[in-house]
Order: C-alpha cells, then structure tokens, then sequence
C-alpha cells in the first residue's frame, strides 16, 4: 500500500503531525507500538500532572482549617486516585484515536521499521505488513536513563513510569535526580505522606533554573520535610530488609538513606528505535539526536524527525509544535520552527514557569537589562487563595522589549502564556503594563511586575530612584 506520509510514533509530536497531515489533506499512516499519546499522555504529562493536582488538593484540604473549614478525617484511597487517572488517560487515548479517525488518517498499532528506501515494515500482532511511502516522520521520542548498577526493576528500583503507578504509596522514597520529573514525583508523594529524599549531582536542585525561583520551592520541599542533598553522588545501593540502604557521597562525607524505594529520574535520552535507521545512515550529533535543519529534515531527504528525538528541549508543547510545522513544510507550506519563545513549566508546588531570557543567563551574558518583579504577598487573589509564595519576574532590555520572564507561585504555568505571547508579538514592558487586568486575579501579578520595571507598581513600595 502507498500513503503519502508515514509517521512513526504516536506521542504528542507524532499524532499531531498526523492529524495535521489529516487536515492537509495527504495520504497518512500513524504507527504506534504501544498506545497513542506516547510518554506524554500515557506515563508522562498529563498522568503526573493528574497525580500533581491530586496531591495539590490534598494539600491545600490540610490546611483548610485556616479558612475556618474542618473535617472528621482526611483519607485517600490511592487505589481509587490511581484508577481515576487511568480513567483521565483512557479518555483523552480515545479522544485521539477519534480524531485520527475523523481527519482520515489510518492508524496500525505496531513496531514499525524502515526496510529501504520510502519503505516501512510495521510487525502487528497479526503479522508484518510492508507499505510504500513519499514522506517518513520519525517521532519515536525518549527514554529514561539508566546509572549502572542502579537498573530498574519495577519492584524497589523505579523510572518515572513505574513510580507513577506505585500500587501503594512508599513509606519512604529516594529519588536520584533533582530535576523536574524527580521533584514532581517526589513531591506528591512527600505531599501525601511519604518521607523523601532527594539526591543531587549539581549545586543546586533543578539545575539551570535561577536561583532565586529554587529557593520559594526549597521553602516548601523543608515544609514537607523533604531531605534534599546537592553536590551529592548516589554510590551505591544494598537491599535490606525493609528495602534499601542507599550509599551517597557529599564531599567527603558518607550519607546512608533508608529507604523502600529508590526512583532513579537523571534524564531522557533520545529512542532512535526504529530497525533500519542506522542501515540507512541517518546523522546524530554528540549526544544521540537526530540532527535536523529547522524545518525538521534530517540528512535523508525523505525523512523528518520532530519531538524528543530531534533534540532540546524535550517537551510536549515543542514535540507538537514541530508536528504541526512538518505536516506543512511536507504539503508545501513556506514554515519553519523559530525557537526564540518555548515557554516551559516545572508543575512543583508551588510551580515555576520560565520563558525567553533568564536573569541568570543576561547576567551570565553581561546583557544591559532592567527587572520588574512583583510578589504574590502582595495581590489580593493571591491572599484569597492562601497562595503567597512566589512571585512574577519581567526581564526587559534598556528600552522597555520584553525579553524574559519567570514565575514561582500559583497557576505559574497559567501565567506565563501571556508573556509568552508578549516575546512572541515584540512587546514592550508598557503594553503589559498599561492593558487594563480584570480584578482580582492572579494575572494582575504581570501587570504589577510590568510596572514594577519603571518603579511605578502600586500595590508594592518601589526600590527607590526608579
Ligand atoms: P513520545 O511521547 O516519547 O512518543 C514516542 C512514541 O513513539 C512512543 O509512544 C513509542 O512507543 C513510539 N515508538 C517508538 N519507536 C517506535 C517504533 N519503532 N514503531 C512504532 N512506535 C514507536 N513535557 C511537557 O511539556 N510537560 C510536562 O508536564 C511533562 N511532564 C513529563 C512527566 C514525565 C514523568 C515524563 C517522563 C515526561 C514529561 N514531559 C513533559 C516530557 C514529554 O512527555 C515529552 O517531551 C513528549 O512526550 C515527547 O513527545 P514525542 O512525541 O517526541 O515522543
């Protein structure tokens, strides 16, 4: 059979270039070994952030006697939080599959492979089929790291995936990895009980973002009391009666953490899990990406790669964003991927959004900038919330252009789309801060960090001789 695009993966870069292609009006098979949504929908994003949100209420229901609210007993029943987020996944699995049914793109649960030139052998449960095809998008995305000697097991040594389907909650965890995924997890667990303990390489946990963003989120981490060590190595692991003893090295001194699982999050690499890939000579660089012009074609002119396996930064929104531009550039549209604004989220609580230019890296650049930065002690809706810690920080050049942002505190993955959008449209510190923000809500915090940038914030005193 001859279809004009295959695509390879179904996660949120691969299904959507296929719906887009759909739309386009082209010929598409989308393959998909497991089940479509990919990492994404199906042990990453939205299965996390369903966790995150339940973790989130049980929080903010333990500390509702502050609001005068009181109840006999505060219980989850983690079997049934479990099954309900499966009941969200299944959902939004079979909202796909529609979609993919409703634009006219076929779809073939299978591993595919490439077996030559414009030729694609996908092995299904029923056997092999072989199809013929212009276009190939490879959208086989990542997979988790491992350090030896610390290999998953699914039983005391976790990924991600398994930690998210824990069939009870840990009385205790280690997690080894201080970045986003690892503090997620961590943290919904240290939330719901669990004592945690986080281990660290680099100096700082979630290493890259700036300082003092960490810090509101460190507050909250000693609040939960998570144990959390950086500059630390994990060196070795010994099982124990009630589980492990985990050997970690900081400087010269040795740590021995207790622990009943260890959940291992120190990175994703790129899944290049196609047969036939390699035979064909497709080009990686250093660090085992796909190597692609900005337009996602890779050295074999009849092949794209988008999504994690095509490099940084590996995130859904930007997986999908460069299906959509692909599905284009293949029916012939004059596109291409411009990387200047890719706003990302780390969904902690409180959560940080970033987007743009940081103030660590323009300080690391010697860049001239100015800042505007507001608190969210100091905004009603914040405060009728009971949701005071963090803040909205605005990073603009000499002359007012909206250069970066960053956000700690609530609904900052919210929050950040509307500067998102000011990087994007060329904005000046001025349009956010003379646009008229409905009261009381939690974007006013923009608008107050906006005019913060020219001393002139109302509901905070201004560094003086601004
Ligand atoms: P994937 O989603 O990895 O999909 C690739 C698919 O290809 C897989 O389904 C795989 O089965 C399939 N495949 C591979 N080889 C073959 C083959 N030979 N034949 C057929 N099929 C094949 N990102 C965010 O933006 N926000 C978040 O909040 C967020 N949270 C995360 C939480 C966790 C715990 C994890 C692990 C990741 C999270 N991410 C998040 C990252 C996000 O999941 C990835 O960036 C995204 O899934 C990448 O999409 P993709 O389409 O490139 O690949």
């Amino acid at each position: 059979m001859q279809y004009d695009v295959i695509v390879i993966g179904g996660g949120p870069g691969g299904y959507v270039c296929a719906i887009r292609l759909g739309q386009l009006g082209k010929r598409t098979l989308l393959v998909e070994k497991n089940r479509v949504g990919g990492v994404c929908l199906q042990c990453g994003c939205i299965p996390s952030k369903a966790l995150i949100h339940a973790a989130g209420m049980y929080r903010r229901f333990s500390e509702a006697h502050r609001m005068g609210i009181y109840y006999k007993e505060l219980e989850i029943r983690w079997e049934e939080t479990q099954a309900w987020k499966h009941g969200v996944v299944d959902r939004l699995t079979r909202g796909i599959h529609q979609l993919l049914k409703g634009n006219g793109v076929d779809f073939l649960q299978g591993e595919a492979a490439l077996a030559g030139d414009h030729r694609v052998r996908v092995t299904t449960e029923e056997g092999v089929q072989e199809f013929m095809t212009d276009a190939v998008v490879l959208a086989t995305g990542s997979e988790p790291m491992v350090i030896p000697g610390f290999e998953f097991d699914g039983e005391g040594i976790l990924n991600s995936t398994q930690a998210l389907s824990l069939e009870q909650i840990p009385s205790s965890l280690a997690v080894i990895g201080g970045g986003y995924i690892g503090l997620e997890l961590g943290q919904v667990y240290a939330t719901l009980g669990t004592r945690v303990t986080v281990i660290e390489m680099m100096d700082q946990i979630l290493p890259g973002v700036s300082p003092d963003l960490v810090r509101v989120l460190e507050r909250r981490l000693r609040r939960l009391k998570m144990k959390v060590y950086t500059g630390a190595m994990a060196r070795d692991l010994k099982r124990t009666e009630r589980g492990y003893e985990l050997i970690v090295q900081k400087g010269d001194e040795t740590i021995k953490v207790a622990c009943e699982k260890v959940l291992v999050t120190v990175g994703r690499r790129p899944a290049l899990t196609v047969p036939g890939l390699e035979a064909i000579g497709i080009e990686r660089d250093e660090r085992g990406f796909v190597k692609v012009d900005d337009q996602r074609r890779t050295n074999i002119p009849w092949i794209y790669a988008i999504g994690d396996v095509a490099g940084q930064p590996m995130l859904a929104h930007k997986a999908s964003h460069e299906g959509e531009v692909v599905a284009e550039v293949i029916a012939g549209h004059a596109v291409g991927c411009d990387y200047q604004v890719v706003p990302a989220v780390i969904f902690t609580d409180p959560e940080i959004a970033v987007v743009g230019l940081s103030e660590r890296e323009a300080r690391e650049q010697d860049r001239e900038i100015q800042i505007g930065r507001f608190p969210f002690a100091a905004l009603g809706k914040a405060q009728t919330m009971n949701e005071t810690d963090g803040f909205v920080k605005i990073i603009a050049d000499p002359k007012g252009l909206v250069l970066g942002a960053e956000i700690v505190g609530p609904e900052a993955s919210s929050l950040i789309a509307e500067l998102a959008l000011a990087i994007e449209m060329g904005a000046e510190v001025n349009d956010l801060a003379l646009t008229i923000h409905t009261h009381p809500t939690l974007p006013e915090a923009v608008m107050e960090a906006a005019k913060a940038v020219y001393g002139q914030a109302i509901h905070i005193l201004n560094e003086k001789g601004r």
